[in-house]
């Protein structure tokens, strides 16, 4: 008797959008909100991305299953690989796992100390911007430097947001304050304990190619290949180098909100069957 063939799964169709920001770090949508514009877009999956938190995946998660989106909880790690700075995307991650909690505790206190740092550098050059405007404009845990780009245009100080990174928040500019990283080894490790998958961010405006080897030897489970900044070419060349060492391919717009008077989200879309292969990497690391 022969074996039964195996009956191929139906391939996966439709788009997901697998980085994503809200109000609980530097985006400016509720989670509701960036949900419902998914729906607008049709994503079938959405990952909600934001900088070292997890605190708005529980209200996406509801939103996205009232909306009938496949929700994926994650996060935006900052990391450190000799001296580069790698943002680390965790997907499907325990959002109450202690460890992680713990961890994101850490970069909060620190994120929101750098804040304070920043505001003292723009006051200690003339620039009398309040550190209480800042916070009370970010109302997160995870403030950023788009909130003090916020703050400074929104009192005067700029006369937009680029303007202030370019003169003040930028690396190399009077008010930039290096932020607190992990290493990528160990931001990997952290995500793997959380239960998720670790996949490097935005690859091409990192300039950290020679991260990827190192780090997929080390567990690495993706490169987010498709990302609004990337070129066609960047796209191409990440695929290939996905192919290579063996790691899924993932994408997203990064959408923090509204870009240049229209949101991001829908301007990259992932087709389904990358999704799938993502997720087959997560069983295999499970059993
Ligand atoms: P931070 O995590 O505090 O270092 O801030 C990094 C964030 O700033 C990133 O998520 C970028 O989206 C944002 N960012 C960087 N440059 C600019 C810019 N020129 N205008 C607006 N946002 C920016
Ligand atoms: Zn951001
Ligand atoms: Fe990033
Ligand atoms: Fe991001």
């Amino acid at each position: 008797m022969t074996a039964a063939a195996a009956i191929p799964s139906a391939p996966a169709t439709g788009f997901a959008d697998l980085h994503l920001h809200t109000l609980f770090s530097d985006g400016t949508f509720t989670p509701e909100e960036l949900a419902r514009r998914g729906a607008t877009e049709h994503l079938i999956a959405m990952a909600l991305t934001d900088h070292d938190t997890v605190e708005g995946c529980e209200r996406m998660g509801k939103a996205c299953q009232s909306l009938g989106i496949e929700f994926i909880a994650g996060t935006e790690l900052t990391t450190d690989f000799e001296g580069y700075e790698i943002h680390l995307l965790g997907y499907f991650l325990d959002i109450h796992h202690p460890k992680l909690l713990a961890e994101m505790k850490k970069f909060q206190i620190t994120r929101q100390n750098r804040i304070k740092e920043m505001v003292a550098r723009l006051n200690g050059i003339g620039v009398g911007l309040r550190v209480e405007t800042v916070f009370e404009l970010a109302n997160c845990q995870s403030p950023g430097r788009p909130h003090v780009a916020r703050a400074l245009a929104q009192e005067g100080f700029c006369a937009s947001m680029d303007e202030a990174f370019d003169r003040f928040l930028k690396k190399g500019r009077p008010a930039w304050v290096p932020k607190h990283k992990v290493s990528a080894a160990d931001g990997m490790d952290l995500v793997h304990e959380a239960g998720g998958l670790a996949v490097i961010a935005h690859p091409g405006l990192n300039r950290c190619d020679q991260a990827i080897p190192q780090l997929a030897a080390a567990g690495l489970d993706g490169l987010e290949c498709f990302h609004t900044k990337h070129t066609k070419s960047q796209s191409e060349h990440y695929l290939a180098m996905a192919r290579k060492h063996n790691l899924a391919v993932t994408g997203g717009s990064d959408c923090h909100g509204f870009s240049k008077g229209k949101p991001l989200i829908g301007g990259v879309k992932l087709p389904a069957t990358y999704l799938d292969i993502l997720k087959r990497r997560r069983h295999s690391v499970s059993i």
